[in-house]
């Protein structure tokens, strides 16, 4: 037994070494030679979830078990160090984070550049932006944390939603860090990162609680009951609020380098946001969907009513234009966040009914950046006497903090892959999920006014981890 321990790879004898055996699930070497003989196998879904975990070292050798008990020790927390890769949209992003929540390092390859010149994200061009520098990325968190992929103990990776072509480029990268190194890789929902990130930075955010994920490419509403286990409350039947943003700075001719966002929210400081009378999308519909193609058609409506000249860059516009351009940021700002505020309002009433315990709204995604929306939000929660938690901004949009995090959280119970072998074959089929729904739609909440932009491809995370949970 002892022999066999010492031929362990580091990674796997480090996690060994954590003391506190009650904690533990039973685990036996025939698992762990699984686990080190994977050669030629195809990334497996997440629909089986596989747990690895040393139990102390007496357990029956033959026992091997999937469950869902958490396992967190501190020594096992503080052992754990996962690297997280995110290349689902336009951000190139890698961090390694600590069991513990200690983030080892941290970096973002921005294509600010590319969205600035095409005024938004071209698939082909954002897959080859990814090829160029994933390596280095990768290498430069490696290098800030003081570390190499040795000394990691799993890689974690979003394998959706997103686009096909940026997502695979991660997810290469991530099987070859692991199939180097004999990692076992996790699977990230890109959208459940966004809210558990929450969890990194605000340690007594316990399940079940609400969460708003707004950003370029999503607007949700969803119930997270626990790990795994979300009910979407609402979803945008069109475009999300990020993108409203994104367009509104594109004909308003601001800056777009780090993105629309915060271009538009700097404008709107400096206008009326009463001067522009934009109607709030969906006031008639008492669900808790979002819209915001109408909001976006009203705004370029009234760019050209103005005849505000998008080629003519704002530092070049006559004071008058300037103010006239402010006038109507901050008045796109202020009406859709009142959208925002007036269906997270209804979702925390739905909320208390079905999880009563809920104390928290988690306000994450790359529009929770926005000051002006976490100052109303903050408003709409203390009415009902609940908290806000917003992760800082850096962790709002795209980064791979939030990757490693939910892959540590994964981890944890159990929800990995083993290792893939170190090459993959040049016909392998990733498995990418580009559209991939976090949860199941509350059933009350379901609007007429929807229509599903097409079918979905995959089923929902909720689906595939509690229809595991109910095999075990
Ligand atoms: P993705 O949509 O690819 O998941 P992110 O989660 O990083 O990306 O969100 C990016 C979106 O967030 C962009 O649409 C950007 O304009 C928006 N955004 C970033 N900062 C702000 C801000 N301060 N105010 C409003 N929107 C913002
Ligand atoms: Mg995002």
């Amino acid at each position: 037994m002892v022999s066999s321990l010492l031929t362990l790879p580091s990674t796997f004898s480090r996690l060994n070494s954590f003391p506190k055996p009650s904690l533990l699930i039973p685990f036996t070497f025939k698992a762990l030679n699984s686990l080190k003989s994977h050669k030629q196998q195809r990334l497996i879904p997440l629909n089986h979830p596989l747990l690895y975990f040393p139990s102390s070292f007496n357990s029956s050798p033959t026992h091997f078990s999937t469950s869902r008990s958490p396992i967190s020790s501190k020594s096992f927390d503080d052992d754990l160090v996962v690297l997280g890769i995110e290349t689902s949209c336009d951000d190139t992003a890698a961090a390694i984070v600590r069991g513990n929540g200690e983030i080892l390092s941290q970096v973002v390859s921005s294509q600010a550049d590319l969205l600035a010149r095409y005024g938004g994200v071209a698939p082909k061009m954002a897959e080859e932006a990814h090829s160029q520098v994933i390596d280095q990325v990768v290498q430069d968190t490696l290098d800030k944390a003081g570390l190499t992929g040795k000394e990691l103990s799993a890689v974690a990776v979003t394998i959706g939603p997103g686009l096909s072509l940026c997502l695979r480029v991660g997810v290469q990268k991530a099987r070859r860090v692991a199939g180097n190194f004999n990692l076992p890789i996790i699977s990230v929902h890109h959208m459940e990162a966004h809210a558990l990130v929450a969890r990194l930075i605000e340690k007594e955010l316990q399940f079940p609680f609400l969460a708003l994920l707004i950003s370029g490419g999503h607007n949700l509403l969803v119930l997270a009951h626990d790990l795994g286990h979300y009910t979407q409350l609402g979803t945008t039947i069109d475009d999300a609020i990020g993108e409203a943003f994104d367009k509104t700075a594109k004909w308003l001719g601001l800056d777009m380098r780090k993105s629309g966002g915060p271009a538009v929210e700097q404008l709107a400081q400096e206008g009326d946001a009463e001067s522009v009378r934009f109607s709030i999308p969906m006031k008639q519909h008492k669900d808790c969907n979002f819209s915001y193609a109408g909001l976006k058609t009203q705004v370029k409506l009234a760019i050209a009513s103005r005849n505000i000249d998008a080629k003519v860059p704002l530092l070049c516009a006559s004071s008058q234009e300037r103010s006239s351009r402010a006038d109507i940021a901050a008045s796109f700002q202020r009406v859709a966040v009142l959208h925002l505020e007036e269906r997270c309002e209804r979702a925390v009433e739905w909320a208390l009914k079905i999880e009563p315990s809920i104390k928290q709204l988690v306000v994450s995604g790359g529009v929770a950046s926005n000051q002006y929306v976490r100052a109303r939000l903050d408003q709409v929660v203390k009415k009902y006497s609940l908290q806000l938690v917003c992760p800082p901004p850096n962790l709002c949009t795209d980064n791979g903090v939030m990757v490693a995090w939910t892959g540590i959280e994964n981890f944890r119970v159990g929800r990995y892959d083993p290792p893939p072998p170190a090459n993959d074959p040049d016909d392998f089929m990733y498995d990418l999920r580009p559209r991939w729904p976090l949860g199941e739609e509350y059933a009350e909440g379901r609007s007429e006014s929807r229509f599903l932009r097409s079918a979905r491809v995959h089923s929902s995370l909720t689906s595939i981890v509690q229809a595991s949970l109910q095999q075990q």
